[in-house]
């Protein structure tokens, strides 16, 4: 029997807080017991200031993929024209579904450990100026790097494209800007920076939004992939298209609770912290981080390159087994190029930095790789100092 991990310092899903658990064991009630209708319409209250937003999201009961294939599958008509930003492995995957829905898909790709240059996106409108619809993720969790959204809204705005982004491991450690950009969907996943379980989509949906689905005659209605079925559904008076998920929503709500109870200014500032730690740790072992600059760096995660000579396989085996410490490797086409520690939630904690590095930096040892492991941790630690 495999014991289980002591620390879940992972790309996500993240381990919920003790007091996130215990919601988790909140009975199941009847979805239209008034105490379950009022802890909806509560938690997309919560999510609405925490989110700062006019309206309260919609919440759609599956894992974040559900919510990013429904964007796709609603805001896009068979005549439009789609531009999907490829910085990484979800936003290459976006363009995938995106391809289904419309007329003809064009693609800015970049190498995986870069960011989308603002400037290519509007050179693309000048050469296209028939692009409805842009889709882009913010941070892209399989390379841990962020796109420049803010930058990239206001070129989409100025050519009266539509904006869907893919918010799902940004939300909760740095700011976005629903309105403010503007973009038109935003999903984002309780999973991630939020520390929350995995299981639901909370999508932010813009008016221009609603106009283009209310008239896509293609947008999904009666289906599981219906953003239009969940519309009012935050609303006591209204009855759910089906069973919500009702242990995740338990945990969404204590989750969002604490993100509020901290301030959202707060919990951005704690992963800013974490992870220039993370980072001046990796850095101090003398390893490579993976993204070209640490300026495009996700504020969510850390991902490196192992050293040459060791798999990136056997080290996260390492760090499991002899420190019970759980990181992520590489996902889809970088399997093998980087490793990732995630800083999300609880584990933006500026301990977990140390503890990461420690964990990486013997088990390089440990594979007869040249390390100074208190280099790492000192500069880990560092980076908390006069905070
Ligand atoms: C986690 C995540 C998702 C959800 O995908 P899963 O692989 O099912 O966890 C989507 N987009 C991004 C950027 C994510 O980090």
């Amino acid at each position: 029997m495999i014991s289980e991990p002591l620390f879940t310092l992972t790309a996500g899903p993240v381990q919920p807080s003790a007091e996130t658990v215990r919601a988790l064991a909140t009975p199941i009630y009847d979805q239209f017991d008034p105490y379950f209708l009022e802890l909806y319409e509560n938690v997309t209250e919560d999510l609405r200031i925490a989110m700062n937003i006019q309206r309260p999201p919609l919440i759609m009961h599956g894992e974040a993929v559900l919510g990013l294939e429904a964007a796709a599958a609603s805001l896009i008509a068979r005549d439009d024209v789609v531009l999907n930003l490829a910085s990484g492995v979800y936003g290459k995957g976006y363009g995938y579904w995106a391809a289904r829905y419309c007329k003809k898909l064009l693609e800015i790709e970049v190498p995986y450990d870069e960011a989308i240059d603002p400037a290519s996106v509007e050179s693309m409108f000048r050469t296209n100026p028939e692009i409805a619809v842009v889709s882009v993720v913010h941070s892209e969790t399989p390379s841990g790097t962020l796109n420049p959204v803010a930058e990239i809204a206001t070129i989409c705005d100025r050519h009266g494209a539509l904006l869907i982004v893919d918010s799902v491991s940004s939300f909760g450690a740095v700011e976005v800007d629903f309105e403010g950009w503007p973009a038109d969907i935003v999903v984002v996943g309780p999973q991630k920076a939020l520390g929350g379980p995995p299981g639901l989509s909370i999508m932010y949906i813009s008016d221009r939004a609603w106009a283009k689905i209310d008239s896509n005659p293609d947008a999904p209605t009666a289906s599981m992939l219906s953003i239009s079925d969940w519309r009012d559904a935050h609303k006591a008076e209204v009855k759910f298209p089906f069973t919500p998920s009702i242990t995740e929503i338990y945990g969404l709500h204590s989750t969002v609770a604490q993100h509020l109870r901290e301030g959202p200014e707060v919990a951005w500032e704690r992963h800013a912290r974490v992870a220039a730690s993370t980072r001046a740790g990796i850095l101090g072992l003398g390893l490579e981080l993976w993204p070209v600059s640490e300026e495009i760096c996700s504020p969510s995660l850390t991902a490196f390159k192992p050293p040459d000579g060791v798999s990136g396989s056997d080290i996260r085996s390492r760090c499991r087994e002899q420190f019970g410490v759980m990181i992520s490797g590489g996902y889809g086409e970088l399997a093998d190029a980087l490793l990732r520690i995630g800083h999300m939630g609880p584990t933006a904690h500026p301990i977990f930095a140390a503890v990461s590095v420690a964990a990486v930096g013997q088990s390089l040892v440990d594979l007869g790789v040249n390390v100074d492991v208190g280099s790492g941790v000192a500069a880990a630690m560092a980076a908390n100092a006069g905070r």
